[in-house]
């Protein structure tokens, strides 16, 4: 008795003996909310080189929304692989798109295949992202209440103005969280560029970027999936909505930063002001139906942000639509942030109509 006791003290599941030729690829697919992931375990007997090794599967599309009962089967078709940092090598997170049993009508709140359409079609322009995804920890502090980490039960800290990139256990909520993500991530190789804590208490944003076209969609939602994984293992919530927290205490974004050959290149300052600017703001009251859900809770003009309604930008401005950092003036090109996309974006939809609109006439 006391040796089965001891052996499950010391019992580390990660530590068992395996035959190294097996691999556990976590298939990853986005599911019918839009926002949330999904993910389940597929086993290969034999090492995975390439991506043709990893095959198509399917799920029960009725579960998440995404089918009926009847027709229920989605098919999963591997599109990224990279390391999974949980299991550790050989094993793999797989990503995914999700498609109708024909195999080609793709399935809902798949748009990664329509922003892959318009990727490839600008890919001579060289669309480069960076994207500064925010988000909250919560807790649960009762049986069904969940609450910011850190944060009174049921009552709230001190005012905003201590939190952003604290330190200090009175002022910083979570950050052996953060520091995990971003050590998971390195490990993935997600390109992930910094972390800091935000300016509401337990409040924190990690950077994905510089990445090209499709890939800052494929790298952003990996990072979120280990976001979350962690936050299983931490017994922490995820949070990416737009104003978790009325009042005094800022929402969430996401932060888009986009340049092209033609910002990048010789006069590409005066062409964001007198070009590129004009469209986005053309296109403004269209194109924030895709920035995300109840992001007008969020862009009220306060804490940060611009207006839901109408567009505004300034260099070097925190509380335009558009920032055009001033460094962009400085060397006269450069790059613009888009500060109007929230937490909860999906970031294949905002890198793509972002290029669509700049780069492809579409007027929407
Ligand atoms: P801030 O918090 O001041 O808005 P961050 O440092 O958090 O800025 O994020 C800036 C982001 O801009 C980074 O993710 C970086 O990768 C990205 N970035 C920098 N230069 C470019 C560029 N030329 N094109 C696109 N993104 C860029
Ligand atoms: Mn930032
Ligand atoms: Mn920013």
């Amino acid at each position: 008795m006391t040796e089965t006791v001891e052996h499950l003290r010391d019992f580390n599941y990660y530590k068992l003996n395996q035959n190294v030729t097996q691999v556990l690829a976590e298939y990853i697919w986005i599911d019918g909310t839009g926002e949330r992931m999904r993910s389940k375990t597929k086993v290969y007997l034999t090492p995975i080189t390439q991506l043709s090794d990893l095959e198509w599967w399917t799920y029960d599309g009725s579960s998440t929304e995404q089918a009926n009962t009847k027709w229920s089967e989605i098919y999963l078709k591997p599109v990224v692989y990279v390391r999974d940092p949980f299991r550790g090598d050989p094993h793999l997170l797989v990503l995914c798109e999700t498609y109708l049993p024909d195999k080609k009508t793709p399935a809902r709140y798949n748009f990664r295949w329509i922003a892959n359409e318009i990727m490839e079609k600008a890919k001579d322009f060289k669309p480069w992202f960076g994207i500064e995804q925010e988000y909250f920890l919560l807790k649960r502090t009762g049986t069904t209440h969940i609450w910011p980490l850190g944060w009174p039960t049921g009552g709230f800290p001190y005012p905003q103005g201590r939190y952003y990139c604290s330190i200090g256990e009175r002022n910083n909520f979570g950050r052996a969280l953060a520091e995990a993500h971003l050590r998971a991530c390195l490990n993935a190789g997600i390109k992930i560029a910094g972390i800091n804590a935000e300016v509401a208490p337990s409040q924190w944003e990690f950077q994905i970027g510089i990445a090209e076209g499709i890939e800052i969609g494929d790298h952003l939602w990996l990072a979120r999936y280990i976001l979350e994984r962690l936050g299983e293992e931490f017994g922490i919530d995820i949070n990416y909505d737009p104003k978790p927290i009325l009042g005094d205490w800022n929402g969430s974004g996401a932060h888009t930063n986009y340049s092209d050959v033609k910002t990048r290149g010789e006069g590409g300052y005066k062409y964001i002001v007198d070009e590129l600017i004009p469209l986005l703001s053309n296109t403004h009251k269209e194109v924030l139906k895709l920035y995300g859900a109840n992001n007008e809770k969020r862009l009220t003009g306060h804490h940060e942000t611009s207006s839901y309604d109408q567009f505004s930008w300034g260099d070097g401005s925190r509380g335009g639509s558009i920032r055009v950092p001033v460094i962009t003036k400085e060397l006269g090109q450069g790059y613009l942030e888009d500060r109007r996309p929230a937490a909860n974006i999906d970031p294949y939809l905002v890198s793509a109509v972002i290029v669509d609109v700049a780069l492809l006439n579409s007027t929407y």
